[in-house]
């Protein structure tokens, strides 16, 4: 029986870093579902389309911090 090599991180909760809202530094974020259309006219099969993108926002105020803002302009940066 061979295991996943997957490195096991022994983590300590106090040596992370939190995310904040940016808005009222409040910690706590819940998930949802941004959606977009995609034009027929970009669409690669000359459909209108619905995309849908989770994203985190803040449970407070709904602000959405920049670490989950990125993951709206293609993640990479
Ligand atoms: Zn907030």
């Amino acid at each position: 029986m061979q295991q996943p090599t997957q490195p096991r991180v022994n983590v300590n909760p106090n040596d992370l870093t939190d995310i904040v809202c940016p808005d009222c530094g409040d910690l706590n974020f819940k998930q949802v579902v941004r959606m977009k259309k995609l034009s027929a006219l970009l669409s690669p099969d000359g459909q209108e389309q619905v995309i849908s993108i989770p994203i985190f926002i803040c449970n407070e105020c709904g602000g959405v911090p920049e670490e989950f803002a990125n993951q709206l302009q293609g993640g990479t940066q």
